[in-house]
């Protein structure tokens, strides 16, 4: 029996071909195979460090049908190489696929690291870092939209998300209503020639975005919450909370308590807004 190979998970540079590593390069040059997102986008890099290794397709579409035959293939001794269009291969690709596959066959994985447009974009932003969130991409129907950014409202950390630039300004204006008044950026074309990062309120972001037509690639991030973000409760509302539970046979002390956890206002306010109405 052959001795397997290895997968080598190889880190490349989301625009700067500079910001490669040493270390890829070797294994670039060594592999038996280099599977690649889009050949086209890998051959560049290729040619600028006159590399001759095969390289063959390994992305979304193809995925299914190449793994347990890539897999097969390390099992039989080859050291295949793993490449993003931009990148840490495995965040928003099908390379943790194949990752997941190698290791459940019982193979050796590597990860060479490298360049990440989410690190990039996080530290360029100048938002919080002590805890950060990735959410990948954004979703496309404005429903879903609001309803997963609300869903991260409670989170004490920066929010990033890759998107794509046509939608930028939509998913800005967004979370200018999810989370007003929150600081936020939006990092474009890192490392290359036009990068930009624009920085400002999320509110100051929707307006400097509407109506421009962006190009290239976009990552989204949102300050960790503010504290006038707390959603302001109506005194009606309370008053009638308490009301209902009173009705429904509540002692009013209890239903004091019980609103004020419900609802997150503090106990003696309720109170005090519960006997007015009376
Ligand atoms: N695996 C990669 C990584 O390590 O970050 C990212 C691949 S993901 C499919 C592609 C997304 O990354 C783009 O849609 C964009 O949101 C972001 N991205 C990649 N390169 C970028 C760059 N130079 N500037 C800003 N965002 C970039």
């Amino acid at each position: 029996m052959p001795d397997v190979g290895r997968l080598l998970v190889c880190a490349t540079p989301i625009g700067n071909l500079g910001d490669v590593t040493l270390r890829v390069l070797d294994v670039l040059r060594s592999a038996d195979v280099i599977l690649a997102e889009d050949t086209r986008v890998t051959r560049k890099l290729l040619a600028r460090y006159d590399l001759h290794t095969p390289l063959e397709r390994y992305d979304e579409a193809t995925a299914a049908v190449r793994t347990p035959v890539v897999v097969e293939r390390i099992a039989s001794g080859a050291t295949v190489a793993l490449v993003s269009d931009a990148g840490t291969p495995g965040i928003s690709d099908p390379g943790a696929r194949l990752v997941d596959a190698a290791l459940t066959a019982g193979l050796p994985v590597e990860v060479l690291p490298g360049a990440s447009a989410i690190v990039t974009a996080l530290v360029a932003s100048g938002l919080p870092t002590h805890a950060f969130y990735f959410g990948g991409f954004l979703p496309r129907k404005a429903g879903e939209l609001r309803r997963a950014l609300a869903g991260l409202a409670g989170l004490d950390a920066t929010l990033v998300f890759y998107e794509s630039p046509r939608r930028t300004a939509a998913s800005v204006a967004a979370v200018a209503e999810v989370f007003p008044g929150r600081q936020a950026a939006m990092a474009r074309e890192l490392t290359k020639l036009h990068e930009e990062v624009l920085r400002g309120t999320t509110g100051e972001l929707a307006r400097a975005l509407e109506g421009r037509e962006l190009k290239g690639e976009v990552v989204l991030l949102v300050g960790p919450p503010v504290a006038d973000e707390t959603p302001v409760v109506e005194d009606d509302t309370i008053a009638a909370a308490v009301n209902a539970l009173v009705v429904a046979g509540v002692s009013r002390k209890d239903a004091v308590k019980r609103v004020s956890e419900g609802l997150g206002v503090p106990r003696n306010d309720v109170y005090r807004i519960a006997l007015r109405s009376e």
